[in-house]
This record gives structure tokens, sequence and C-alpha cells, in this order.
């Protein structure tokens, strides 16, 4: 039994989660939305409420934009459960979550998944060492707690955040020792291919500009087109090394920020055993909808970074749309064609920049499958490339049986961070597709819970 029920559940109250809130108390559902984080806002807009008016200002414009969706979504009715860590999605719409240690229930007539996105794995060698940190780690660290690093930094991969991240540390005075960027001039050339298309989302484009011509200003020494990176370190970083121009470089470091793209937070839409398909331009696994978001005929859809990669604008439509398609399948919100007609105009206009970014930033395969058999894929069950690549000669055929073979995907983060490895290592080394070798089984608890938090 559920100690609670309502039209919509939704799980994750960022930018897709708290507007498909909004359209849907608008057409009179109730509302239930959930988040691990305690305010809303999701991991564009995080503390967006409540953080201090010097951080608003260092972190820009497109941050403090969310103030108004965040005062929308307050205002709108939908009950928010903030601090609740969702470790389990049934198919017929039942959620359980935990909260204040206390495990808890919610059950919706339909239930919204809008998890978002997580940092794509950076397997390289030394990545598991203190001193190595996601640049999205950074910019969590920045925003949740106003916390910058006091030693000068290097940034290094490729995609919109680590500029972003370099551009509010710059603004708040940190110091960037380099600025590693893997973006291959090859990759500048496909993705000219998408220019006019882009030059359509040239809001974009613009800030992309912005971001670049500040660091510029301010010195930083970038390395465009590196390759091969590698932390060294024994207890922990002291240096990143990477070819460049030919040459290797060594650029000490105590502190090195990785990044290279984000993928969907998929482990809900995996757990509850819906379709997945390998997206090839965004190299992830995504979920198979309908057009509004639905999961085949459950009563279950997707919106935002969780379905794909499509940022904070489109995961906001996406978010609405849902909410409409689920309205009218509650047979509340008459006359909704016309706002879904708007809102899918909307979306062409929030996505023209898309294809671009996905060949421009497109992770270089040498650090996403480790070459060399002693990087660490699996983090939780400390297990290595080459352990995975012997399973394979021994018959392994995809990640289920790689689990069996050595415990891979089976901590604490339940697959979370070797996953996308695991699946494309698997694929290059049996020279298939990883769409032929397919995913983790994701079981709840998807999330780690305490035997205490189901005690009274
Ligand atoms: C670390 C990080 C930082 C980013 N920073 C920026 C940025 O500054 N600017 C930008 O343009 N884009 C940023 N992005 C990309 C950005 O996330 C999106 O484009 C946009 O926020 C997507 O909106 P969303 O609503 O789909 O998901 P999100 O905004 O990611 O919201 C998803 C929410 O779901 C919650 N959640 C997930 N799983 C569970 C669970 N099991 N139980 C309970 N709650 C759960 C999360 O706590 C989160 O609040 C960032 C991405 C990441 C991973």
């Amino acid at each position: 039994m559920s100690d609670v029920s309502a039209d919509l559940v939704i799980i994750g109250c960022g930018p897709a989660g708290m507007s498909a809130a909004c359209e849907a108390r608008a057409l009179g559902l109730s509302v239930v939305v959930l988040d691990e984080q305690n305010e809303a806002g999701g991991q564009i807009y995080r503390r967006i409420s409540t953080a201090p008016a010097p951080l608003k200002e260092l972190l820009g414009a497109d941050y403090a934009a969310g103030q108004r969706l965040a005062t929308a979504f307050g205002d709108s009715g939908a009950r928010h459960v903030g601090g609740a860590a969702v470790w389990n999605v049934s198919p017929a719409g039942v959620v359980d979550y935990v909260a204040q240690g206390r495990a808890q229930k919610v059950s919706g007539q339909f239930v919204l998944l809008a998890s978002g996105a997580m940092e794509r794995p950076f397997p390289i060698k030394g990545w598991t060492l203190p001193g190595v940190m996601g640049a999205g780690a950074g910019q969590i660290m920045l925003k949740g707690a106003g916390t910058l690093p006091r030693d000068p930094v290097v940034l290094a991969g490729c995609g919109p955040l680590l500029y972003l991240l370099a551009w509010q540390y710059l603004r708040a005075g940190v110091k960037i020792r380099a600025l590693v960027d893997t973006t291959s001039w090859a990759a500048h050339l496909r993705a000219l291919r998408h220019g006019a298309a882009a030059i359509r989302g040239w809001r974009d484009l613009r800030k992309g500009l912005e971001l670049l011509s500040l660091i510029r200003r301010e010195g930083v020494q970038v390395y465009r087109g590196a390759s091969g990176l590698a932390i060294e370190g024994a207890e922990r970083a002291e240096g990143l090394l990477f070819r460049h121009r030919k040459e290797m470089v060594r650029v000490p470091a105590s502190l090195i920020l990785l990044h290279q793209g984000v993928v969907p937070n998929a482990q809900l839409s995996w757990s509850v055993g819906a379709k997945h398909e390998w997206n090839a331009e965004q190299l992830c696994w995504q979920p198979l909808t309908d057009a509004a978001g639905r999961l085949g005929d459950l009563p279950i859809y997707v919106a935002g970074d969780s379905r794909a990669i499509v940022g904070a604008k489109a995961s906001a439509i996406q978010g609405r749309l849902a909410a409409l398609a689920i309205a009218g399948q509650l047979g509340q919100g008459a006359d909704t064609e016309q706002r879904a007609r708007q809102l899918q105009g909307e979306m062409a206009q929030a996505t023209h920049i898309r294809p671009f970014l996905d060949v421009l930033y497109r992770p270089l395969d040498e650090h996403r499958i480790p070459p060399a058999d002693d990087v660490l894929v699996c983090r939780c069950e400390e297990v290595t490339a080459g352990q995975i690549r012997h399973y394979v000669a021994l018959g392994c055929q995809g990640p289920n049986q790689a689990k069996a073979f050595g415990r891979c995907g089976m901590g604490p983060c339940q697959g979370r961070l070797c996953g996308l490895t695991v699946t494309e290592l698997i694929a290059q080394a049996r020279a298939v597709e990883p769409s032929q070798v397919g995913y983790y089984r994701i079981r709840p608890p998807i999330k780690p819970v305490l035997l205490g938090d189901f005690t009274e």
C-alpha cells in the first residue's frame, strides 16, 4: 500500500520536472515531485532559490534565469518532497523512496522520469586518484556550497560544461593552470556540416564565444587537440600528461577536473524493464519512447536529459509536452493541441545546435575505451579494462555476464559509472556494435538504502 497517491508523480525537480509540474497543475492534475536534492532546481539551477546574490551573479545570467521557473513551480501547488532518493519504480507506477531516514511510497496514475544527466565516465590512467574529479562535481561544489579550489587547477576534456566551469572559476578568481582541450581538428571540420543549423541557434553559439573570449583575455594556457590523457601520481594526482602537436606535455597539478560531456541518467527507465537503444551520435543508451516520451504501454513517461541529451531549455519543453499527454490520458486538459503545437515549435528552436555540439564534442575513443589493460573501469569493485578483455576472451558476451565473471557493476553505484565503458569495451573486443552487446540489467535498489530506513 502507498502512503500517498497522485495523478502524476515526477522524479527529478530540474527544468523538465518543474516545467511538467507547472503544466500538469495548470491542467488540474494533482502532482508530487520527488528529488534527492533538498531544493528545487536540478543540475543547472541547483540551489537557485537560496544561493547568495554574489554567487548568483558569478554563476551568470543563464543560472539566474532559473529563478522564474523555480518561483512558478513553488506557486504551482505541486507537492515537492526534497531530500527524497528514489530507489524503485514499479511498472504500475508505485515509487519507493527514502527521505529523512524513512522508507516511503507514493503511487501515481502516471509517473514522469525526469532524472536528468550525469557526467560521462573518463576512464584513463590515474582517474581514480585523489585530486581528480569531474568538472560537473567541481560545479556542484560551487553551486551547492560556494566551494572553490585553493590551488591552481587543470581542466581537461571537451564539452560546453568544461568551458562554462572555466568561465565561472575565472570570474571567481580561481587560477587555471591549463585548459587541455581534447576536441580534435577533424571534429571541428566534421561539425562544420551542421554549421548552418547551429547558426539558427545563434544564442547558444554567442554564449560559447563569450566563454572562449574570457578564457583568452585571462591568458589561460589552452592546449587544443590534446590526446592520450593520463594522470600522474602515486598516492594522489601530481600532474596531467598528454600528447599535444606530436609531443608529450606534462602539466603539474594537485587538482585535475575531467569532463567529456554528459549522458542520460537512465537507471530508472532501465529498472522498469523499458526498451533502450544505442544512440551512435551521443554514444550512450537512451530509452525508446513515443513522441510524448511514453515508455511502451507503461504508465511511465520520460522527459529531459534522462531521455536523450537536449539541454535545459529543451528539457523544460519536453516536460511540458509529457504533462500535456498525461493530462490527455486522464481525460483532463481539452483543447491542448494548439499548446502542444506551440511547444513543438519551441522544441525545434531549442535543439538547432544539438547535432553541431554532438559532432564537435564527440569524446575520443581512447578516452572512452581504455587501450591500456591496467586502467580501472569499475571503481566500486576495482575491475580493470584488461580483466574485461580477459572475460571476453573466455566467452563473455555482454555486461551482464561480466557481472558474473568478476562483480563488475555490482557495487554501490550499480553500474552508473562503468556501464557505458563496459558496453563499449566488450563491443570493441568482440568487434560488434554496442547495440549487439547490451547493458546491465538494472534492478532496485538503484540508490543505496539502509536496512534502518525500513524499521519504524
Ligand atoms: C553535474 C552537472 C552539471 C550541469 N550544469 C549545467 C549548467 O551549469 N548549465 C547547463 O546548461 N547545463 C548543465 N548541465 C546539463 C543539465 O543537467 C541539463 O541540460 C538540464 O539541467 C537537464 O534538465 P533535467 O530536468 O532533464 O535534469 P536535471 O536538471 O539534471 O534534474 C534531474 C534531477 O533529478 C534528480 N534525481 C535523479 N535521480 C534521482 C533519484 N533516483 N531520486 C531522486 N532524485 C533524483 C536529481 O537530483 C536532479 O535534481 C549539467 C549537468 C550535470 C550532470
